[in-house]
C-alpha cells in the first residue's frame, strides 16, 4: 500500500441498522442464502436491505440484494478482485437455480441481482444456467425485479442473447475502467470493446431493455478518459450508470492511486445525468448493485 495515499474519513463503515434489515438478517441463515451483501461485507448493507433512507433507516420500500450463483471460485484473475480463483472450478451444482429461486422468493427483497464468477470453463460461460434461475425465479414470485449482473461470455453473443431473453429486467455488464487501464486492471481475456460488444447485443436483444454498467474510480484515470468512457456507454445506450471508489481489498491488489472526493463524485453524477444516463449512483461507497431497486423505481418507473 502506498503510505502517502491514506483511507480518508468519508471511507468509513458504518454499522447497519433499521427493522426490514434486521427481519432479512434473519431469515438469511434459515434459507442458507449467500449474499455478497454479507459475505463482501458490503458497507452498504443498511441502505440496500432497508431499501433506501440511510444505513439506519426505512426507506420506501424496495429492498435491494446480491446473490452470486455459480459458485465462489473464478476462472479469471482480475487485478482489483479479491475473489478465489482456478482453471477447474467444481462444475455448477444442478439443483442451484431451483434452490435459489425458492429461497429468494421467500425471503422478503422486492430487486434481487444476480451475479457470478466467471466461468469460462463452461461451454456457454454459464449462461443458460443464470438464464434458468431468472426463470424460476420470475415464475414463483412474479413481481420480483430482477437484475442480472454478468461476466462477458468471452464476447459470445448467444450466450448474451440467451440470459437477455430469459425475462430478467436489467441486463448489467461493468466496464470497471476506462480504456487505457483495461490490460493493467482485468484479466487479459477482458476488455473495454469486447464489454462493449456484450452491452449493445443485450440492448438489441428486446425492445425498452434496461442496460447498466460501472467503473471504478482511483485507479489513475485521466478525468477526460472518464467523460469518454460516459460517452462510449450513452453511444450504446447504456441507460444506467454506476461509480465508486477502487479500494485495494489486499496487499497484493492494485494499489489506489487516489481517493476521489464525495464532491467529485457529485460531479461525476451531474455529468453522466447531463449526457443522458437515466440515472448515475456515485459515490465513494457505491458498488454496482447499490441501492439498485430503489434507484430503478425512483427513476424508470414512477
Ligand atoms: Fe448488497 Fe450490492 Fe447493496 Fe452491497 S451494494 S449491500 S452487495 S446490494
Ligand atoms: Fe473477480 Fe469478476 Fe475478475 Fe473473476 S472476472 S476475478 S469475479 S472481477
Amino acid at each position: 500500500r502506498d503510505p502517502e495515499v491514506k483511507k480518508p474519513a468519508w471511507l468509513r463503515q458504518r454499522a447497519a441498522q433499521g427493522e426490514k434489515y434486521a427481519r432479512l438478517r434473519e431469515s438469511i441463515g434459515e434459507l442458507k442464502l449467500n449474499t455478497v451483501c454479507v459475505e463482501a461485507q458490503c458497507p452498504n448493507i443498511g441502505e440496500c436491505w432497508n431499501g433506501g433512507g440511510g444505513a439506519g433507516g426505512e426507506g420506501d420500500g424496495i429492498a435491494t440484494a446480491t446473490i452470486m450463483v455459480l459458485g465462489d471460485t473464478c476462472t479469471r484473475g482480475c487485478r482489483f478482485c479479491a475473489v478465489k480463483t482456478s482453471n477447474k472450478p467444481p462444475p455448477p451444482d444442478p439443483l442451484e437455480p431451483l434452490n435459489t429461486a425458492l429461497a429468494v422468493a421467500s425471503w422478503g427483497v422486492d430487486y434481487v441481482v444476480l451475479t457470478s464468477v466467471d466461468r469460462d470453463d463452461l461451454p456457454d460461460g454459464g449462461s443458460s444456467h443464470f438464464a434458468q434461475t431468472v426463470r424460476a425465479l420470475k415464475e414463483l414470485k412474479p413481481g420480483i425485479l430482477v437484475e442480472c449482473l454478468t461476466s462477458d461470455f468471452r464476447g459470445d453473443l448467444e450466450a448474451v442473447s440467451s440470459l437477455a431473453n430469459s425475462g430478467l429486467d436489467v441486463y448489467a455488464h461493468n466496464i470497471e475502467t476506462v480504456r487505457s487501464l483495461q490490460r493493467i486492471v482485468r484479466d487479459p481475456r477482458a476488455g473495454y470493446d469486447q464489454s462493449l460488444a456484450v452491452l449493445k447485443h443485450a440492448k438489441d436483444c428486446r425492445e425498452g431493455m434496461i442496460t447498466k454498467s460501472s467503473i471504478m474510480l482511483g485507479l489513475g484515470e485521466a478525468d477526460e478518459e472518464v467523460k469518454q468512457a460516459m460517452m462510449d456507454l450513452r453511444a450504446i445506450g447504456v441507460d444506467i450508470l454506476t461509480l465508486g471508489q477502487y479500494l485495494q481489498p489486499t496487499e497484493r491488489h492494485l494499489t489506489v492511486r487516489e481517493y476521489v472526493t464525495p464532491e467529485k463524485f457529485q460531479f461525476w453524477k451531474e455529468y453522466g445525468e447531463s449526457v443522458g444516463f437515466r440515472y448515475v449512483a456515485s459515490g465513494p461507497l457505491v458498488r454496482s448493485s447499490y441501492r439498485a431497486g430503489e434507484l430503478f423505481v425512483q427513476n424508470l418507473v414512477r
